[in-house]
């Protein structure tokens, strides 16, 4: 057997790639966790979770990533801020090509997470940063007293428009159907929520201001009027799309781009593994990403036991 730099790298720091971390460090592999941009990925942009057990009062986003962190540092994960370029995954030794080197490794566990998806809207990418927002604990605080638009109906939509009116006197959420896709107590909150107004059946056709967002348009799908709204900011949650592009095809994807993986979280490739919102899966929650790890972290040492066997 040919000697490897690591037993398992982890590629993404999310709770599903410190997860697997974790119980990877715990089963004695020597693991590296690469994380190109901050711990945490998605959830960091979460104000407040209540959906995640053991935590009956809520905590931040940050809290619980900093918590996952620290477990798994405990048991020696390491984990390194650097970003992967290319992969070489096929054959038994696998190779992960780092900004500054090359590290070789027995298995792969990849836990990338997804992007928030943009509208593709004339004025969405001239104002990101200025107006134009996916994050609300980021950029809430910049519209005290503001009038602000939010696009989606989703989870993320229904429970960051809530946060946005913390700050927001008004909160337009403009959503393309007549009924919210987000959980019913999340909806039961919205409904009752007077700072909030909901345009349904509608679409956000532009975005428009001069140093800064001043005002948007929108269709209304069945009718087709269109009307201008004035306001000050614009957020967009109208779902994700997955972090994929460096595999470069080298691994299966379903038609929507994600990857696919089985119940042990094997990917089409010997020792490559799967978890969390870049895989196929019928739910994106944290609950669901903390399994994931658990499980490919568990197939990927059984994998290394029989390599090296
Ligand atoms: P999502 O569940 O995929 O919802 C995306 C929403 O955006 C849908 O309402 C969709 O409309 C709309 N949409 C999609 N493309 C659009 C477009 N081009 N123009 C206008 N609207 C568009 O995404 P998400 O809300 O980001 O949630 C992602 C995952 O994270 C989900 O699994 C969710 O449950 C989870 N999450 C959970 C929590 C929580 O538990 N508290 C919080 C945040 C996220 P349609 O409904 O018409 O398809």
């Amino acid at each position: 057997m040919q000697a490897v730099d690591q037993d398992l790298v982890i590629i993404g720091g999310g709770p599903g790639g410190l997860t697997a971390g974790l119980y990877a460090s715990r089963a004695r592999r020597n693991t590296l966790l690469v994380e190109k941009a901050a711990l945490g990925g998605q959830i960091l942009m979460t104000d407040w979770m209540e959906n995640y057990p053991g935590f009956p009062d809520g905590l931040t986003g940050l809290d619980l990533v900093q918590k996952m962190k620290e477990q798994a540092k405990k048991f020696g994960l390491s984990i390194e801020s650097n970003e992967v370029l290319s992969l070489d995954l096929a054959g038994p030794v696998k190779t992960v090509q780092l900004s500054d080197r090359s590290v070789t490794t027995h298995a792969v566990i990849i836990a990338t997470g997804a992007t928030p998806r943009k509208l593709g809207i004339p004025g969405e990418g001239k104002f990101f940063g200025r107006g134009v927002s996916t994050c609300a604990t980021c950029d809430a605080p910049f519209y005290k007293d503001s009038v602000v638009v939010a696009v989606g109906g989703g989870d993320t939509a229904v429970q960051e428009s809530l946060y946005l009116t913390k700050f927001a006197q008004k909160v337009y959420l403009v959503h393309r159907r007549d009924q919210l896709r987000s959980t019913k107590i999340l909806q039961e909150r919205i409904f009752n929520n007077e700072r909030v107004e909901i345009l349904w059946d509608s679409a956000l056709t532009e975005i428009d201001g001069f140093f800064s967002v001043e005002r948007v348009k929108i269709q209304n799908i069945r009718t087709n009027d269109l009307t201008t709204l004035p306001v000050q900011g614009c957020f967009v949650w109208v779902g994700t799309v997955p972090n994929t592009g460096f595999l470069n095809g080298s691994i299966d994807l379903d038609p929507n781009g994600y990857i696919k993986a089985d119940a042990y979280m094997k990917t089409s490739l010997p020792g490559v593994y799967a978890v969390g919102d870049v895989r196929t899966t019928p739910l994106r929650q944290v609950a669901t990403a903390v399994g994931d790890g658990a499980i490919a972290a568990t197939s990927a040492d059984h994998y290394i036991e029989e390599v090296n066997a």
